[in-house]
């Protein structure tokens, strides 16, 4: 596709053909299933500022909370109970756990079961990704949030394309399944700059690919920018999936609090993940990226549940499966 292309398809130029069209791509590849990765969001202390996360240092408004390592342990039973085959353990930019906290992590998880672990803590030191990769750290999540350099100079002060597009390749050789993202709409963000970011992200072959709406938090600098389109948000889902076929790619938890049940139509918009929260619930409301993140307030195994039975409204299949990525089965 070219980018003129893409960009006429964010605009609106054929929704049912673009829709149709990545919905029998996802099922041709992954069938009915939906694989299910439960999320333990261990820490909202962030170091960096980003302008667009509830999460960012200079937000005095947000009650912070870490989980000990046993804790985090407990999480990662829980999942095992609950049967899921991947746990994703993410947090803010939050340099108090060291290399050795999530080693513990690692080592003791995988001492337990198979189970795949994810991690997504952000900018650490490159060896330390090769560290955990060693110990077992199975996959890593870092978004890339937007691959225009002036946008993200702007969105995250003091950081730069170039040093994340770095962490991302050092990820990959370190031998994670990688995965990064975008978010669609984030102030500044034009329809050009997204289906660049989409061809772009696209190129990274990555093993997973996110793009989930900007959602404006009143305690951040956007505070006052308008919500991101769940509709392009969707469209972007949907181009990502027709230009990267056999990717995991979740339907964001950004699209539900824009509107409750817009993260089911991901998935039959080319969506095959979704990542309910395992956070403790006392703590949970406190991750607070943005306004509606964990609205759903109940315990673990009922919003596994919650999760689930929204999976089969859109008549998918909800699936424990370790759900690694086909790319590499396929292409090694
Ligand atoms: N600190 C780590 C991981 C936690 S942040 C990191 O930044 O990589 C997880 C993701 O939340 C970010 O990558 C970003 O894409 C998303 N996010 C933050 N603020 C958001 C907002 N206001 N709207 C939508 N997504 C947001
Ligand atoms: Fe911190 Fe990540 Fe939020 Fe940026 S997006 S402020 S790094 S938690």
């Amino acid at each position: 596709m070219r980018q003129s292309e893409i960009t006429a398809l964010l605009a609106g130029a054929d929704d049912p053909g673009l829709f149709s069209a990545a919905d029998a791509l996802t099922r041709q590849n992954f069938g009915t299933e939906i694989y299910i990765r439960g999320i333990v969001e261990f820490s909202n202390h962030c170091d960096k500022n980003c302008r667009y996360c509830g999460l960012r240092r200079a937000n005095t408004k947000l009650h912070r909370y870490r989980l000990s390592v046993d804790d985090i342990l407990h999480c990662l039973d829980l999942a095992r109970e609950l049967k899921l085959g991947t746990v994703v353990l993410q947090s803010g930019d939050d340099f108090t756990y060291t290399r050795e906290d999530i080693a513990r992590i690692l080592t003791e998880s995988k001492a337990r079961s198979d189970m795949a672990v994810t991690l997504s803590l952000g900018d650490r030191p490159l060896e330390d990704f090769a560290y955990w990769r060693e110990i077992g750290a199975d996959r890593y999540l870092l978004k890339i949030e937007t691959f225009d350099a002036e946008l993200y100079a702007n969105s995250r002060p003091g950081l730069t394309l170039a040093d994340r597009l770095g962490r991302i390749e050092a990820l990959r050789k370190a031998g994670y399944e990688v995965g990064s993202g975008i978010i669609t709409d984030l102030p500044g963000m034009t329809l050009d700059i997204l289906a660049s970011d989409l061809m772009r992200l696209s190129e990274l072959d990555l093993d997973m690919i996110a793009a989930g709406p900007f959602v404006p938090n009143p305690d951040t600098p956007y505070g006052a920018e308008p919500s991101g389109s769940i509709l392009t948000a969707l469209r972007a889902v949907a181009i990502l999936r027709l230009l990267n076929p056999l990717a995991n790619i979740p339907a964001t938890s950004a699209l539900n609090a824009l509107r409750d049940g817009a993260r089911e139509q991901g998935l039959t918009a080319g969506a095959n993940v979704i990542m309910p929260s395992l956070t403790p619930e006392e703590v949970s409301g406190n991750y607070a990226i943005y306004p509606g993140k964990n609205a759903f307030r109940a315990d673990a195994k009922s919003r596994l549940q919650a999760t689930k039975e929204a999976i089969r409204r859109v008549g998918r299949t909800p699936s424990e499966a370790i759900g690694g990525s086909k790319r590499r089965i396929l292409h090694g």
